[in-house]
């Protein structure tokens, strides 16, 4: 059978992936996006239910800060979708018990501290030094390094600062914090939905070569395609993999970056089997998971639902022990479960050299990067990312 020729070949059908994928696919390049798993999302996951009922496994929040996620949405037509997450507050887990942040605080401290805000700067401090100053070093290790490690799913302490919470311009047209209708999954299904654009699941690429002018890209399932472009979405571990021997030095820069696998369950009730107070999310000060997110926030009225970020390593019987043991709840009253693994970076400081490194590297090599490991992790980071290497590659490709 012929290969089929596309303009680009996309490996991995995560918001970095999908969002490349619509910036070259509406400058009018043929896109063939490849997925290892059965379905597209990577990080972003919702969980559904047979009749409706959704909940995340993965990403949850969306902010009216993402300028460059929303005007996506606009071009999809996704606006009308926004959901408003409504107001519920994060608690902490204190010795099996549920408490409130302000509650665990050596207030005298953080006042004592705060007025660093004023004139500390991120470049060059890891979050552990950064935030230990604002917070006061006793109310760090007590309390914010465990929130702080809630964001990354993964002890934050040594991350670079600059890379968590930006700050950016907000369109106050939009909910502050929000979701989709039908989870962020919605987002997904639509990306994945575009003129120019064939994806391929459960299609991970094994092998790449370069057969000039094209790159064949041979896949899982025993296909292959020719690209004439390739763009890699994909945990750094895994490019680095596939890059060694089509540009050993970009796959030496991303085999620096370290990753860490989470693992996420999530379990729904009825209302009356949740003995839980109502909550956006759970952070536990010294535990087996770093956070418990909740679905209270849209609420639903019979049910409710919460998943777990745990690190790897424990199995599912060991999770679904500890979740019933932190709620309260009885196991059997669980009336679905679902679990999902996701990978994240693990930046270090001088991890902006390892990006000038990839950046350099990749010049005019028709390879184009993205990912959650450049500007940061978030969402509105993936896809900057991804707009700025399409751009480069519609400028290459003309
Ligand atoms: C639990 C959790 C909660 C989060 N919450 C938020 C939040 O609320 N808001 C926010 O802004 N950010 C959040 N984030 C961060 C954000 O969701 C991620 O950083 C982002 O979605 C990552 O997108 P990505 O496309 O870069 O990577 P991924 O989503 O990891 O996608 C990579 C894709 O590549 C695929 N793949 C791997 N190997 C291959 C191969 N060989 N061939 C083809 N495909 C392959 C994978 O299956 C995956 O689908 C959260 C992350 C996690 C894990």
């Amino acid at each position: 059978m012929a290969e089929s020729v596309f303009d680009v070949a996309i490996l991995g059908a995560g918001i970095s992936g999908l969002s490349f994928a619509h910036h070259a696919a509406r400058a009018g390049l043929r896109c063939l996006l490849l997925e290892e798993a059965p379905s597209p999302g990577g990080c972003i996951h919702t969980a559904r239910t047979g009749d409706g009922f959704w909940f995340e496994l993965g990403a949850h929040t969306l902010y009216n800060s993402y300028g460059a996620l929303l005007d996506i949405m606009a071009a999809c037509g996704l606006l009308d979708a926004i959901q408003g997450r409504s107001k519920a507050p994060y608690r902490l887990l204190v010795d099996g018990e549920v408490r409130s942040v302000p509650s665990q605080l050596a207030l005298g401290e953080l006042f004592a501290s705060a007025w660093r805000a004023f004139t500390l700067r991120k470049p060059g401090r890891t979050v552990g030094d950064y935030y230990g100053r604002l917070v006061g070093r006793r109310n760090w290790r007590r309390v914010f390094s465990a929130l702080l490690a809630a964001v990354p799913s993964q002890p934050a302490d040594d991350f670079p600062a600059e890379m968590l919470f930006k700050r950016r311009p907000r369109r106050k047209e939009f909910p502050r914090t929000f979701t989709l209708d039908g989870g962020l999954s919605t987002l997904v299904e639509r990306l994945a939905r575009q003129e120019r654009l064939t994806l391929r699941t459960s299609a991970g690429a094994v092998a790449l070569e370069r057969v000039p002018p094209e790159f064949r890209v041979s896949c899982a399932d025993g296909s292959s395609a020719l690209a004439r472009h390739l763009a890699l979405a994909l945990p750094p571990d895994r490019g680095a993999r596939l890059l060694a021997s089509v540009l050993p030095a970009t796959a030496a820069a991303l085999q620096r970056v370290r990753t860490t696998n989470i693992d996420s369950t999530g379990v729904v009730m009825a209302r009356v089997d949740l003995p839980f107070p109502r909550l956006a999310g759970l952070v536990p000060l010294d535990d087996v998971f770093f956070s418990a997110v909740s679905r209270d926030v849209v609420p639903d009225a019979r049910r409710r639902a919460l998943t777990f970020h745990f690190r790897s390593g424990l199995g599912l019987d060991d999770r679904l022990a500890r979740i019933a043991r932190v709620t309260g709840a009885r196991r059997d009253r669980f009336a679905e479960t679902a679990e999902h693994r996701t990978c994240l970076p693990s930046p270090a400081l001088g991890h902006t050299d390892i990006v000038r490194a990839i950046d350099e590297s990749i010049a005019a090599s028709r390879v184009y990067v993205t990912g959650n490991f450049f500007g940061g992790l978030a969402i509105e980071d993936c896809v900057l990312r991804s707009a700025a290497e399409a751009q480069r590659l519609v400028r290459e490709s003309g």
